[in-house]
């Protein structure tokens, strides 16, 4: 029997009718032949306001209790969610990540899955019940409480669709599937019918919150077949898959934003060996995790380099970087958080050239100043002011014509010398 693993986010379970109508679909799915393990996320807002309300009693919340506060949000979900199934006259189990054999690192949160026993899932499965597992949780080899970090759920359902090899993982949400770019920017964004791993990880790193950067990371390491679709019109959605041919094999997939980044400058560095092993091997240490770096010519043997980090860790990161400013001999470390990345992601840009300067064509027509440009094989990446954060993507999903168009690599994506062959989006269905 086909076993399926499906994820809800927060905006699926927001409230009591919305619960109840998950609870009609996950029946549905287990009355079509199917097992069922269905993974929760908190309902609605819960998580930011669980956040919001520890900022009232702690400024620096001890990040072991903080792991405590936020699991309650999935635990409400998930005994929820196992009633309304029940009322419904299925039959219904609820597990947290620790019961249902999560187990991580020690990182409260941002913890790494680093096993998932899932005994007791496979159990409620073989008596044909319907397994409820609180996402975006687990337990610490030191037998602690753990959460994976922001989006976290959707990490737990792929773990979990791995270890019980689950013939699908469906990731039910607000939007039909992954567009061109973040539908609530660019309405008239086009919904993909698959993406490669390769390609989803870039667009998952560059932000597009859609799905969690480390949710894709496992899915492409086990080979689990993610289907993202929308928990409102149940119409089929994207496929993230390995790369095959029946994907379209467009140059471009799409753009991501972020900003959630901001943006350090190391001032008057000394430029010989071994200064950049000095200013970022203390930062690794720390866990803090570092995006783009530039590091300018020098000019009278100093330098200045710059990076962005997430935001969240710059709390961590600033009082270890004053110390290697002191210990380098730096003149001053300055920090802007009014930044953005807008990247462009596709594989055909390997044998595609002009790709990053078409981008880069697109925002000097728009007056955007671009500040960091960093790239890997398939995408291109800029930091530029966060204010025009939306027009960067408008006006690069506009160069690009990606609500209308794709553009298709050849059969041969080697080639240096593409013929393009340009298809209207409705001849593409
Ligand atoms: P959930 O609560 O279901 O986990 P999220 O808010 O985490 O939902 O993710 C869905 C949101 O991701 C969408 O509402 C959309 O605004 C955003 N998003 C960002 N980039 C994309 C994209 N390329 N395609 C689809 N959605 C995107
Ligand atoms: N509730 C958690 C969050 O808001 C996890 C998730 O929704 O995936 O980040
Ligand atoms: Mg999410």
């Amino acid at each position: 029997m086909p076993l399926i693993v499906q994820k809800y986010g927060g905006t699926s379970v927001g409230d009591a009718e919305q619960i109840k109508r998950v609870a009609e679909r996950v029946v549905a799915t287990q009355a079509a032949g199917n097992k069922v393990c269905v993974v929760v996320s908190a309902m609605g807002h819960t998580t930011d306001a669980l956040v919001e309300l520890a900022s009232q009693i702690s400024a620096v919340p001890d990040s072991r209790e903080m792991d405590m506060l936020l699991t309650a949000g999935e635990r409400i979900s998930m005994a929820l969610l196992s009633m309304a199934i029940n009322e419904l006259g299925g039959r219904a189990i609820s597990f947290t990540g620790s019961q249902a054999g999560i187990v991580t690192d020690t990182s409260h949160g941002r913890a790494k899955i680093i096993e998932v026993k899932a005994d007791r899932v496979r159990e409620a499965l073989a008596e044909d019940r319907i397994a409820i597992v609180a996402g975006f949780q687990g337990v610490s080899t030191a037998f602690d409480v753990t959460t994976l970090g922001r989006g976290g759920s959707d990490a737990s359902a792929v773990a979990l669709a791995a270890a019980l090899d689950a013939d699908a993982c469906e990731i039910w949400t607000d939007v039909e599937g992954v567009f061109t770019a973040d539908p609530q920017v660019v309405p008239e964004a086009r919904k993909l019918h698959a993406v490669s791993y390769e390609e989803m990880l870039e667009m998952a790193a560059g932000g597009a919150g859609v799905l969690m950067l480390r949710s894709v990371e496992y899915a492409r390491n086990y080979g689990v077949k993610l289907h993202v679709r929308s928990t409102f019109t149940g119409a089929e959605g994207t496929w993230i898959t390995e790369e095959d041919e029946r994907m379209e094999q467009a140059i471009i997939s799409g753009i991501a934003h972020d900003v959630s980044e901001a943006k350090v400058t190391v001032k008057g560095v000394p430029d010989h060996p071994g200064v950049a092993s000095r200013v970022f091997r203390p930062l690794a240490d720390e866990g803090v995790n570092i995006d783009m770096i530039v590091q300018n010519v020098s000019d009278d043997g100093k330098t200045d380099i710059s990076f962005t980090l997430p935001k969240a860790d710059l709390p961590r990161a600033l009082p270890v970087l004053e110390q290697i400013r002191g210990n380098i001999g730096a003149e001053e470390i300055r920090t802007d958080d009014e930044i953005a990345k807008v990247s462009l992601v596709g594989a055909g840009m390997k044998s595609h050239p002009g790709v990053a300067a078409d981008m880069f064509d697109a925002l000097a027509g728009a007056n955007i100043n671009i500040e960091i440009i960093s790239t890997s094989s398939i995408r291109v990446s800029c930091v530029i002011r966060a204010f025009e954060v939306e027009r960067a993507v408008k006006v690069i999903h506009d160069r690009f014509q990606l609500s209308t168009e794709v553009i298709f690599r050849e059969s041969h994506p080697e080639t240096l010398t593409p013929k393009l062959k340009v298809v209207r989006a409705e001849d593409d269905r």
